[in-house]
């Protein structure tokens, strides 16, 4: 089975690796490999504290990959002698005001009767934890399964690994799907050198759309939503876990990495493929940030960048086979991708294979988008 995959975040890394895994020889299109969303991630693994009403199935999913993580990083590590710095000690979620508390108690509940472990602390339990939080903290939640991993670590490591199974890169842009006899043949390159493939899967984040030869009904429909983060260094430990304030109504989060960076994130912008870091941007992030953990300003700056999540119409992810047979989209994981790359290498290896697909995946076909085309 030859498959080539266009895009190399964290998706198409994944995916390839998996797919080598289960005997497929793959290649992987991309100019600059894990240059997008997937290099500006903060990595966090955080299904529960993520969960918003009426996205119970992308909770599931975000359930079942975070439970997938530990095995996925522990062979990635071991057949690549790489760290991800990949951390299970849990998320808290703090509330500074009456209402910012009152949205946590609710989420809460919500999360309760989803049978999800979560604790409700207060305002001294959050500092007995987290020493450097605000000494306005009125309370908050812990989610002790949830984690982080370092993005930048991770996409190496995957890449790797599969280099390790055979997958070939290819440092180009894919131009078009090529089509013969109404099936998805292979993939042209921006040289106009053709490669043949028995499958494709497309999994170029919020450029899937501008992939040419698609027909009509199969163009997966991402946008891209920019969001800028900060990078700090601290020399002395700051915060023990991912910490993450609701201040004012608006959500702020830091992200702790073994290597002392920490990462201050993330607004969120519909402005198109807009990357610029903004003054304000920056400024709402520093902000909030420091209402969190007012330490915050003593830390050394290291670095602000943007990046552009994948969103779909549900923001939840678009993966399956298209209209186009041959052609499976993977696709469409807005603000989860990093944490649901390794159920989502699963689910799309085994489309790509014609393996049993993880029963989870049901909710996040193409055809729920148009299902006048795929009916
Ligand atoms: P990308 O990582 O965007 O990769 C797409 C790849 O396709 C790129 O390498 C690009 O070069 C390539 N490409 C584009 N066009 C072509 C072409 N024509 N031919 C070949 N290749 C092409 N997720 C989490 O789980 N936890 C987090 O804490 C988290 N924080 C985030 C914070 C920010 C600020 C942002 C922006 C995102 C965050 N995310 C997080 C979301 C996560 O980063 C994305 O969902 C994920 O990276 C999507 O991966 P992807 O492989 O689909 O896309």
């Amino acid at each position: 089975m030859e498959i080539v995959i266009i895009g190399a975040g964290v998706i198409g890394l994944a995916t390839a690796w998996r797919a080598a895994a289960g005997g497929a020889a793959v290649t992987l299109v991309d100019p600059e490999p894990a240059s997008g969303a997937t290099a500006v991630a903060a990595g966090m693994l955080t299904p529960v504290s993520e969960l918003t009403y009426g996205e119970e199935p992308l909770l599931r999913l975000g359930l079942a990959s975070r439970d997938r993580y530990g095995a996925f990083v522990a062979e990635l590590e071991e057949l690549t002698g790489l760290e991800t710095g990949y951390r299970t000690d849990g998320i808290i979620e703090v509330a500074f005001d009456a209402d910012d508390l009152k949205y946590l108690d609710d989420l809460r509940r919500f999360q309760e009767t989803l049978g999800i472990p979560v604790e409700a602390l207060t305002g001294r339990e959050c500092r007995r934890l987290e020493p450097m939080l605000a000494p306005g903290v009125r309370g908050g939640l812990l989610a002790p399964e949830d984690g982080s991993i370092d993005p930048r670590r991770l996409a190496p490591a995957l890449l790797a690994a599969g280099e390790k199974l055979g997958v070939r890169l290819v440092r180009r842009r894919a131009a078009e799907v090529v089509v013969e006899r109404g099936t998805a043949a292979g993939v042209r390159l921006d040289d106009g050198t053709t490669l043949p493939a028995d499958r494709v899967l497309l999994a170029a984040g919020p450029w899937s759309g501008d992939i040419g030869g698609l027909p009509p009904g199969t163009v997966p429909p991402v946008r891209p939503v920019k969001g800028q983060v900060i990078r700090l260094r601290t020399r002395t430990p700051f915060i023990g876990r991912s910490t993450r304030g609701m201040v004012k109504g608006s959500s702020v989060y830091l992200v702790p990495r073994l290597d002392g960076e920490i990462v201050v994130g993330a607004t969120q912008e519909e402005l198109g493929f807009d990357t610029r870091v903004t003054a304000g941007g920056l400024w709402e992030l520093l902000r909030d940030a420091r209402e969190l953990l007012p330490g915050v300003t003593e830390l050394e700056f290291a670095e602000v960048s943007a990046g552009l999540r994948p969103g779909s119409p549900d923001n939840a992810p678009v993966m399956g086979p298209s209209a186009l047979p041959g052609l499976v989209i993977g696709t469409g994981h807005f603000r989860n991708g990093i944490l649901l790359a390794p159920v989502s290498a699963d689910i799309l290896s085994a489309m790509l294979l014609d393996g049993p697909v993880p029963g989870v995946a049901g909710p996040f076909a193409p055809g729920r988008f148009s299902p006048e085309v795929h009916s």
